[in-house]
Parts: structure tokens; C-alpha cells; sequence
């Protein structure tokens, strides 16, 4: 914890964002942030505490009482578009704070800033064609309608691998829905969803969108319990989640948890091996693994394995490692220092195990970041299936490998797991590859290819890696729930006998 004074202005603060204003935190107190690539502390973000959630709940309360937000669908569509254009236009800006924050290599977070402003305008085009489902009843002389209204105060709760894609996909459709959002982002990663939500200000009606930042079990926690937040969407790790959840359930409030994954990439003889090495690469190494759809577990075909690994061991000797800032660089560090210390342990873990090394399973040193956190992308083999580490979820570049030798064993490999989050598959014959996929249990199965979203396909998780959806054609609905509105007239008769 950190108290600071005015004088000390050589580092960069990120305050709370309160009803359409930067506001410090009650009490003074920040937390240090370390660029991971220099290991050195680069910002402070602010620690907030129930008072300061008091302020913002209150805040978002009032925004979305406002008539002209909560029943006017042609504001909330404009203000979708605008915020999209706040984006688009200071889009340098987002990027460079992200790169610094959690050291996701700036050729990537480039590529995910473009798209940030696309999905605010999915949602504007969405709400566009919302129109509530038609009520059919089985009873003579009565009409109803079906309303849709929105909860009012959501609490989004984000991870800190990709802060403002997964903030986009709970405001964007929260917003278009009518509700007004307080975004807690992880305390390894703020600094981008402040600026963002200081970026949007002049365009977004004051209280709409609010950010409280601080640690999880304080602010979050008192976030969650607050009276006034009627849905929590969240996304982090399964500890995390369950614990939100349960909060959430004592104050009877719905949750939607996206979580971590195991993610398995079935690999068949007959892939095509070019593209598949392309998406088994990418899938766990790009961002260094953190990514929750991370294909952590390759499980191939044991005729194709050898010839798969060293493909895969060719690619991996080519990997630039270096400043994430710098366009060329292929691996950047890990986001931060308790992850790296992770993601090692775990690795050590899996050689007490029983798994060998292929390759990597070490820090590597990169010349110029002698602090910084990165690790050797790494192959482990002779896993067992109880190993901790093809259970339990690394969040870093650790690639497991096992091999089968019938199209049942792989299911079986693959289903596995405590989560389902995504799953690869990889055959030249479709049907086969469809067949296999209906057979996986994830939330999303990718055939031939690996990684993709889109605004239109829901994402989400079975098992450990969480419940409901985001993204998809019911994502505003999600944030809105169902009132029926009778309809009778003078003569409609009572339902029930009549007392006198
Ligand atoms: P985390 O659970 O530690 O933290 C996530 C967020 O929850 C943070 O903002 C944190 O401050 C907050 N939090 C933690 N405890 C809380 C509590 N008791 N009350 C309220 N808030 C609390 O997760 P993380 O380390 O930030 O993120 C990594 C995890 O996120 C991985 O498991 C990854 O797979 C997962 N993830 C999932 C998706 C998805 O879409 N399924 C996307 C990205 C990341």
C-alpha cells in the first residue's frame, strides 16, 4: 500500500472514474504497478475501499434512472456509436498504456485496439433490431405483452490479460440494454480502462460508465455485496469466480462467470500439418499463453507426433524475444511477477510429476530486461493425466503433449478436464472433424482453425470455466430481464372465484 502527496509527480496515477469525473480514493491510499518487461514500477492505481463504491453505485443508480437513458433506445444507440469513435480516435493512446501495464507486445494489443470500437457498434446495430418477443396466450379475453428492462446497476469485474476487449464485451451490450456499468478491473491492469473511461467522457452521460479500481477482495468484493448492483458479469480465474458467486447468491443477484480453461487441441493424421502447426502455435504461445482459450493440451496422433513437435520446435527457435513495445519483437514478457512465479512453479511442479522437457521450462534472460518476466515457450511430454498440469490451468506458454491412437481415446483425452472452455480440431475430412467436435464438452469447438471471436457466436464455458454467455445474438438480453404485462378489459372474467 502506498500513500502518496502532491509532490510526487514523476509517476503516473490512475484515480477512480466517478460519475463523469476522475475522482482520488477516499482514503489516499494506491497501489504500485511494475511494467513487467522492466520490472520496474511505472504507475499507481488507486485503492478503493466501500466508500469509494458507495460513490459510484449511487452514481451509476441515478444515470440509469434517467428516463431519457433507460427508455430511449436512439440515445443509447448514438452514444454506442460515439463511444466506438472516442475509441477509433485516440487509439495510440490505449495501446501505449496497455504495452506498459500488463506487456502485451504491442503488434497484438494493435490488433485488438483496432477492433475495440467494432464491438460497441455491433451492439448499437443490434439494439437497432431488438424488438421483444410477442406473448401468446392460452387464455380467452386476455392479451399480454413482454417487456424488457434492464437490471440497472451491472458490476463487470475483468481479468488483466485483455482488459478492454473483455470490458467492450460486458458494456457494450450492458449499455445497449439500458443499464449503467461499474467496471473493476484487475490490480495488475487498470491503466487502460481508466484512460478509456476518461476517453468516452465527453460523449457518455455522466454515471453511465464508472470504474473503480483496487484489490479484489476489497473493492471488488464490497462491489459485488452492494444493495444497488442487481447483475454481476465477471471474468478472472475459478477461485475468484466462486467467490463472486457466492456472494452474489446472498444477495440474491444472478452472475455470469467466465472462467479459466484447459483447452484441448485434437490433432488427426490426416491434418493438414502447415495450418495446424499455425494454430497450435498461436493457441498457447501467443501472449505467452494467457489467454483463457489457451490450447494448453495437445493430444495428437501418435503416428504424426515427432514430426508435429519438431515443426513446432523450428517455429519456436525463430521467436524474437524482446521489448514488447518494439513491433519485431515475437514474445514479450509475462503480465506480471506473481504470474511468473507461476507459471515456473508450476512447471517445476510437473517435472516432480513425472513430464519431461522438449523444450523451454526456464526464465529467459533478453538482453536490455534483466527484470523483466519472461519465460521460454514450453513443451512438456510424458504428462500424466493426473499431473497438475494437464488439469489445472498455467495461464502461461506450457504446452502438454499426449498422444492417442483412436478418434475415441482423444474425445476421451480431451473431455478430461474440470473445464470446457474451447477445444481445437484438426482434420483434412469435415465430417469426421464435425462429428468429433458435437463430442467435445466446451463452450466453443473450433474446426481447422483456432482463436476467433466474433460479436455475432456467444463465448462462454461448461463445467469449471464458468456459466452464461457473453457475445452472441442474446448478449443484450442478458442484461435485461422479462416482465409480462396483462391485458384485460371490464368483461375479461376473473380467473378465480370471486369473493364476496
Ligand atoms: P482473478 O480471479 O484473480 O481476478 C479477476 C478479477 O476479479 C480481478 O479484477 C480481481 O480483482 C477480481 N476479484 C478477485 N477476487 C474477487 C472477489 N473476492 N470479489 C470481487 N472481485 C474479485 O483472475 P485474473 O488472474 O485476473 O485473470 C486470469 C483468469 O481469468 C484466468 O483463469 C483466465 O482463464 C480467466 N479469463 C477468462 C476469460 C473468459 O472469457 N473465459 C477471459 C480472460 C481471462
Amino acid at each position: 500500500m502506498v500513500r502518496v502527496n502532491e509532490s510526487d509527480c514523476m509517476m503516473r496515477y490512475f484515480s477512480h472514474f466517478i460519475n463523469g469525473e476522475t475522482v482520488k480514493p477516499q482514503n489516499n491510499d494506491w497501489i504500485d504497478s511494475v511494467n513487467p518487461a522492466t520490472g520496474k514500477i511505472w504507475a499507481r492505481f488507486a485503492r478503493g475501499n466501500a466508500v469509494d463504491v458507495e460513490l459510484a453505485v449511487n452514481a451509476a443508480y441515478n444515470a440509469y434512472q434517467k428516463p431519457e437513458w433507460r427508455a430511449d433506445s436512439t440515445t443509447r444507440i448514438n452514444v454506442l456509436h460515439a463511444i466506438a469513435d472516442r475509441i477509433d480516435q485516440n487509439f495510440e493512446q490505449l495501446v501505449e498504456v496497455e504495452v506498459n501495464d500488463n506487456g502485451k507486445r504491442i503488434r497484438e494489443v494493435n490488433g485488438q485496439m483496432s477492433t475495440l470500437g467494432g464491438w460497441y457498434r455491433h451492439f448499437a446495430n443490434d439494439l437497432e433490431k431488438l424488438a421483444p418477443d410477442k406473448l401468446m396466450l392460452d387464455i380467452k379475453d386476455i392479451t399480454a405483452r413482454l417487456e424488457l428492462m434492464p437490471y440497472g446497476v451491472i458490476a463487470a469485474i475483468t481479468a488483466w490479460n485483455s482488459p478492454l476487449m473483455i470490458a467492450a464485451w460486458k458494456l457494450a451490450p450492458a449499455l445497449a440494454a439500458g443499464n449503467a456499468v461499474i467496471i473493476k478491473p484487475s490490480e495488475m491492469a487498470s491503466a487502460s480502462t481508466v484512460v478509456f473511461a476518461e476517453l468516452i467522457a465527453p460523449v457518455t452521460p455522466a454515471g453511465l460508465v464508472n470504474v473503480l479500481t483496487g484489490f479484489g477482495n476489497e473493492v471488488g468484493a464490497a462491489l459485488v455485496a452492494a444493495e444497488k448492483v442487481r447483475k454481476v458479469t465477471f471474468t478472472g480465474s475459478e477461485i475468484g469466480g466462486a467467490k463472486v458467486a457466492g456472494v452474489a447468491a446472498q444477495h440474491v443477484k444472478p452472475t455470469t462467470l467466465e472462467l479459466g480453461g484447459k483447452s484441448p487441441q485434437l490433432v488427426f493424421a490426416d491434418a493438414d500439418l502447415e495450418s495446424t502447426v499455425n494454430g497450435v502455435m498461436s493457441g498457447i504461445f501467443l501472449s505467452n499463453g494467457q489467454t483463457c482459450v489457451a490450447g494448453s493440451r495437445l493430444i495428437i496422433h501418435q503416428s504424426i507426433k515427432n514430426e508435429f513437435i519438431n515443426k513446432l520446435l523450428d517455429r519456436i527457435a525463430k521467436l524474437k524475444f524482446g521489448d514488447p513495445m518494439d513491433y519485431h519483437t515475437d514474445v514479450g514478457p509475462i503480465a506480471n511477477k506473481p504470474q511468473f512465479e507461476k507459471v515456473l512453479a508450476m512447471i517445476a511442479t510437473a517435472l516432480d510429476e513425472g513430464a519431461t522437457i522438449v523444450t523451454g521450462g526456464y526464465a529467459q534472460t533478453v538482453d536490455g530486461f534483466d527484470n523483466g518476466y519472461f519465460v521460454a515457450p514450453t513443451i512438456l511430454e510424458n504428462v500424466s493425466v493426473d499431473a497438475t498440469i494437464w488439469q489445472e490451468e498455467v495461464f502461461g506458454p506450457v504446452l502438454c503433449v499426449s498422444s492417442f491412437d483412436t478418434a475415441k481415446e482423444a474425445v476421451s483425452l480431451a473431455n478430461d478436464s474440470a473445464f470446457g472452455l474451447a477445444a481445437g480440431v484438426w482434420s483434412g475430412d469435415i465430417a469426421f472433424a464435425n462429428n468429433i467436435a458435437s463430442q467435445i464438452d466446451a463452450g466453443t469447438v473450433y474446426v481447422n482453425h483456432y482463436r476467433s471471436v466474433s460479436a455475432c457466436a456467444p463465448v462462454g464455458g461448461v463445467k469449471k470455466s464458468g456459466y452464461g454467455r457473453e457475445l452472441g445474438p442474446n448478449a443484450i438480453k442478458d442484461f435485461m430481464q422479462e416482465k409480462a404485462v396483462w391485458l384485460g378489459t371490464a368483461s375479461t372474467p376473473n380467473p378465480f372465484e370471486p369473493l364476496m
